[in-house]
C-alpha cells in the first residue's frame, strides 16, 4: 500500500535504532510513588485520600476536577504519606499524593476481571474509560472519555489510531506494536462498538515495517480495521496531519476532529482502553523509552505511573556521561527538565538524555531570509513573521498572520540554519493570546 502524508514537515534523523531493539522490561517502584493531580489537560484532579490511609492497586485516589479532567488510580498498594503541593517538571507547583509502596500489590475488588464489551452500551464503555482515568498518552493528556463524548447528530466515520510515533528517539509505541498488537486491535474494536458507523485505521510511519506487519496480522479477519502506512516525516503524528493523510479532510484550531468525522486516539491509549473496558484494569502503568547518547543501555520500560524517573535511569545502567539536557518526550516537542527526581505521569512517553554534542543548544544568529521555515511549516504559516510579531508583542498582527493555528511542532526551529528559536516564541505568544482571550470572555 502506498504511504500517505501531508504538505510541509521535516525529516530529522530519527535515532530510533538506539532503543527500537530493546524489548519492554517490566519495572516496579523501589521507593515511594508520587501522583500529580495535573497530569492531564483540564481541571486538576481532586484527592480522595488523606495521610495515613491504606490504598490498593487500582483504587481511585483522586477524582476528576471538572468535565474536562480525569481521575487518578493508584499503581500499587501501600499507605498515603503526603497530600501536598510539589514542584513539577515545568517548575510550577501542583498538588500530589505520595504513596509508600508496600510491594504487596493488593488490588481493589474486581480488578482484572474480564468484561464482555459487546454487551456494554456506548455510555457504559465511555464511563469505564472515564473511571479508568485514561488520557491521551502520546503527550497531549486530553481526557479520552471527553474525546469519545461527541455531540448528538455528529457522525463519526473514522477512528484513527495515531501509531505514527514520528518524534525522533521514542520507541515505546513501536515496541507495543511488536509485543501487544492484539490488545491495540481489541481497543479499536471497542471504539468501533461505540461508533458502529466508523472504520478503524492504524496510521503507522513506513520506517516501522515490522510494526506494520505485526498490526496487519493482528487485524486479519477484522473487515473494518486496516493499517495505513504513512511517509516518515515529522509531524506525521500531529492530529491535523494524521486526519489529512488518512481522509484528505482538513481541520483548524476552531474545529474538533469530530467536525471532520474523526476520533483520533494514540496507540498506547488504545491499549489502555482495551485493559480498562475488557479487563477492568484502570490506567496505572505505561511504557516509557529511556534513551539518548548519555544512557548506558537505551531501554523501554513498562512502569507504574508515579515511579521516580531516577529509578528508570538506574535500571538503564545510568549515564555514560553527564547529560547536557534531559527532556521528557521527544527532541521536537518535549520539555527540558532540571532533575530526574520527578515522577512518571500518564503522558511520559520518553526520557531523553543528550550530551552537549547531540543537544540542539546553539546560539541564534540573524535571519538570512532563506524561507526554509515557510516550506517546513505543516500549517502553512510564516514562522519568521510570527516570531517578529511575537517579539514586538503585536497581538493583532500575530492573530492576523494565523498564529493561533500553530501546533507547536517545532519544524521551523529545527530547519532554521540561523538557529532562531521560532516555535518557542510563537508558542509562548499563542499561550499569551489565548489566556487574554479567556480573560476577556470571563469578564
Ligand atoms: S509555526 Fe508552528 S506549526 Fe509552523 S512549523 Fe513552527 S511550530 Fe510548527
Ligand atoms: S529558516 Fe531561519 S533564517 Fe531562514 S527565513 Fe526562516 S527564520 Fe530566517
Amino acid at each position: 500500500m502506498l504511504s500517505k502524508t501531508f504538505r510541509g514537515g521535516v525529516h530529522p534523523a530519527d535515532k530510533k535504532e538506539l532503543a527500537a531493539g530493546a524489548e519492554t522490561v517490566r519495572l516496579e517502584a523501589k521507593g515511594e510513588l508520587e501522583f500529580l493531580m495535573n497530569q492531564h489537560i483540564g481541571a486538576p484532579a481532586k484527592p480522595l485520600v488523606a495521610v495515613g490511609d491504606r490504598v490498593l492497586l487500582g483504587q481511585r485516589i483522586a477524582e476528576a476536577g471538572g468535565f474536562v479532567s480525569a481521575g487518578i488510580c493508584c499503581s500499587c498498594s501501600g499507605t498515603v504519606k503526603a497530600v501536598s503541593p510539589m514542584v513539577t517538571q515545568t517548575g510550577d507547583e501542583a498538588m500530589a499524593i505520595v504513596v509508600e509502596n508496600d510491594s504487596e500489590y493488593e488490588a481493589v475488588e474486581g480488578y482484572g476481571e474480564p468484561r464482555d464489551y459487546t454487551k456494554m452500551s456506548k455510555e457504559e464503555i465511555i464511563k469505564a474509560v472515564a473511571d479508568a482515568g485514561i488520557v491521551g498518552m502520546g503527550g497531549a493528556g486530553f481526557p479520552t472519555a471527553v474525546k469519545l463524548t461527541v455531540k448528538d447528530g455528529v457522525k463519526i466515520d473514522h477512528i484513527i489510531c495515531n501509531a505514527a510515533e514520528c518524534e525522533p528517539y521514542i520507541t515505546c509505541d513501536y515496541r507495543l506494536m511488536l509485543e501487544r498488537a492484539d490488545d491495540a486491535v481489541l481497543g479499536m474494536k471497542i471504539l468501533l462498538h461505540v461508533f458502529p458507523e466508523a472504520k478503524g485505521v492504524f496510521g503507522v510511519e513506513d520506517n516501522k515495517p515490522l510494526g506494520i506487519e505485526s498490526l496487519a496480522k493482528a487485524c486479519e479477519g477484522s473487515e473494518k480495521i486496516s493499517v495505513q502506512p504513512l511517509k516518515k516525516k515529522y509531524p506525521q503524528g500531529g492530529e491535523r496531519m494524521l486526519i489529512y493523510a488518512v481522509t484528505k479532510r482538513k481541520i483548524n484550531s476552531k474545529m474538533l476532529p469530530a467536525d471532520a468525522g474523526c476520533v483520533v486516539v494514540n496507540y498506547s491509549t488504545l491499549i489502555a482502553i482495551a485493559e480498562a473496558v475488557a479487563k477492568n484494569m484502570p490506567l496505572t502503568r505505561r511504557v516509557v523509552t529511556v534513551t539518548g547518547d548519555c544512557v548506558k543501555t537505551p531501554s523501554n520500560f513498562d512502569v507504574p505511573i508515579g515511579i521516580k524517573v531516577s529509578e528508570l535511569i538506574e535500571a538503564a545502567g545510568g549515564f555514560t556521561v553527564e547529560p547536557e539536557e534531559i527532556i521528557f518526550g521527544g527532541p521536537m516537542m518535549g520539555a527540558a527538565v532540571y532533575t530526574t527526581d520527578l515522577p512518571v505521569t500518564k503522558t511520559t512517553s520518553c526520557v531523553l538524555c543528550l550530551s552537549k554534542d547531540e543537544s540542539k543548544g546553539c546560539e541564534p544568529t540573524e535571519c538570512i531570509r532563506c524561507g526554509q521555515c515557510l516550506y517546513a511549516c505543516p500549517e502553512h504559516l510564516m514562522p519568521i513573521e510570527l516570531k517578529n510579531s511575537a517579539d514586538r508583542l503585536d497581538y493583532d498582527k500575530f492573530e492576523k498572520l494565523g498564529g493561533l493555528e500553530c501546533i507547536g511542532c517545532g519544524c521551523c526551529t529545527y530547519i532554521c540554519p540561523a538557529k532562531r528559536r521560532l516555535s518557542q516564541s510563537i508558542t509562548m505568544m499563542k499561550r499569551y493570546v489565548l489566556a487574554e482571550k479567556k480573560k476577556g470572555a470571563a469578564k
